[in-house]
C-alpha cells in the first residue's frame, strides 16, 4: 500500500442540536485518523441548505478541511453562485459538485441540467479556487443508457475542470477495477476514490441500494439476511467484510477511500485501523 493514501469522511447535516453535538464528537474522534477532508451532503432542492452551510462554515472556522456537497437540483444559477461565494468567503476550497436528485413533487428552475455544467459554471466564475470532486458510478448510474455513455459523461466532468471523483459505494471490487480500466481507456487520468459504505443495518442498506443502483451481491444479501435481528453480529461481519474490500481496493491501486460514515465514528474508525492506516499506530 502506498504511504499517501487519501482518506475522507462524509457526514449528512444534523437536524437537531443533539444531533449536531454528536456529529462534532464524531468529527473529533475521526480527526485522529487525519482525513484529508470532511464532506457534508446537501439535499438537492435546497432542503438542507442552511444546515449544510452552517456545519461547513463552523468546521471551516474551527480549522477543519471541509468540502460541501453542492447538488443543484432545481436551484437557479443566482442561488448557486451566492452559495458558492459564501463558501469561498468561509475559507472553503473544495466542493463536491453534483446534479442531485430532486425529491418527487419538487420542481425547479435551474438553468443547469448535468453536473458537468455545474463544474464549468464554477470554473467560469471562481477560476481554480476550488478543488472540484465529482461523482462516479462503477456499477453505472441508474439513468445511464449504457456503460460507455456514463464513462463519456464522467470524462465530460473532468474536461469541464473537475480534479477528482468519488464513487457511489459498491461491494464487488471487480466493478471498481473494470470501471477504472474503462476510464483509463477513455483517457481519464484523474484519481477516482472508492466510496465505502459501512454495513450498519440490512433493511436500510437494501432500500437505499436499490434506489441508487448499488448492487448487493447475492452471497452478501444472504449472509446479511442471516443476521436478521442480531445487529451486533451484523456489524461485526460488516466490519470484517468492508475491511477486506477496502484492503483489496488499496492493494490494487485505489488512491484512497471516501467513507460514508453515517455520522458515526464506528465502524469507519475500526475499518481504517484494520487497514493499518491509523497514524497514531505508527
Ligand atoms: P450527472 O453527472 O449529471 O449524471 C446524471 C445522469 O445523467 C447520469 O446517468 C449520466 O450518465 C447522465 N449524463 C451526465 N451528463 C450528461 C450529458 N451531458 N448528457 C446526457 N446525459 C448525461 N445527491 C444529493 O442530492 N446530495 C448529495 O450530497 C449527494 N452526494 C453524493 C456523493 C457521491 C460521492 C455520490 C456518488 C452521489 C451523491 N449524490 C448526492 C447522488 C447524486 O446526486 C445522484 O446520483 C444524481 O442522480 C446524479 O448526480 P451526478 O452529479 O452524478 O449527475
Amino acid at each position: 500500500m502506498s504511504e499517501d493514501i487519501r482518506l475522507s469522511f462524509e457526514f449528512f447535516p444534523a437536524k437537531t442540536d443533539v444531533g449536531r453535538q454528536k456529529l462534532d464528537k464524531v468529527r473529533d474522534e475521526l480527526a485522529l485518523l487525519k482525513p484529508e477532508f470532511y464532506s457534508v451532503t446537501y439535499g438537492a432542492g435546497g432542503s438542507t441548505r442552511d444546515n449544510t452551510k452552517k456545519i461547513i462554515s463552523d468546521y471551516s472556522s474551527a480549522g477543519f478541511a471541509v468540502a460541501p456537497h453542492l447538488s443543484f437540483g432545481g436551484d437557479d444559477i443566482d442561488t448557486i453562485k451566492q452559495l458558492i461565494s459564501e463558501y469561498k468567503a468561509a475559507g472553503v476550497n473544495r466542493i463536491v459538485a453534483l446534479r442531485g436528485d430532486m425529491p418527487s413533487g419538487m420542481g425547479g428552475s435551474s438553468q443547469l441540467v448535468y453536473a458537468n455544467e455545474l463544474v464549468a459554471f464554477i470554473r467560469e466564475h471562481f477560476g481554480n479556487h476550488f478543488h472540484l470532486e465529482v461523482a462516479a458510478y462503477p456499477e453505472i448510474h441508474p439513468e445511464a443508457k449504457t456503460f460507455s455513455d456514463d464513462i463519456r459523461y464522467l470524462k465530460g466532468k473532468f474536461d469541464a475542470g473537475a480534479n477528482s471523483a468519488i464513487t457511489q459505494y459498491f461491494f464487488n471490487p471487480d466493478a471498481y477495477f473494470y470501471f477504472m480500466e474503462q476510464c483509463q481507456k477513455a483517457g481519464i487520468t484523474q484519481p477516482i476514490y472508492p466510496g465505502i459504505m459501512p454495513i450498519l443495518n440490512y433493511q436500510n442498506l437494501a432500500r437505499f441500494s436499490s434506489s441508487c443502483g448499488a448492487e448487493i451481491p447475492r452471497w452478501l444479501r444472504k449472509a446479511l439476511e442471516n443476521y436478521a435481528d442480531d445487529e451486533v453480529s451484523l456489524r461485526a461481519f460488516g466490519v470484517d467484510m468492508i475491511s477486506e474490500l477496502s484492503a483489496t481496493l488499496l492493494d490494487n491501486g485505489a488512491p484512497g477511500l471516501h467513507f460514508y460514515t453515517m455520522n458515526q465514528t464506528d465502524p469507519t474508525a475500526t475499518i481504517v485501523r484494520n487497514l493499518g492506516l491509523d497514524p497514531a499506530a505508527g
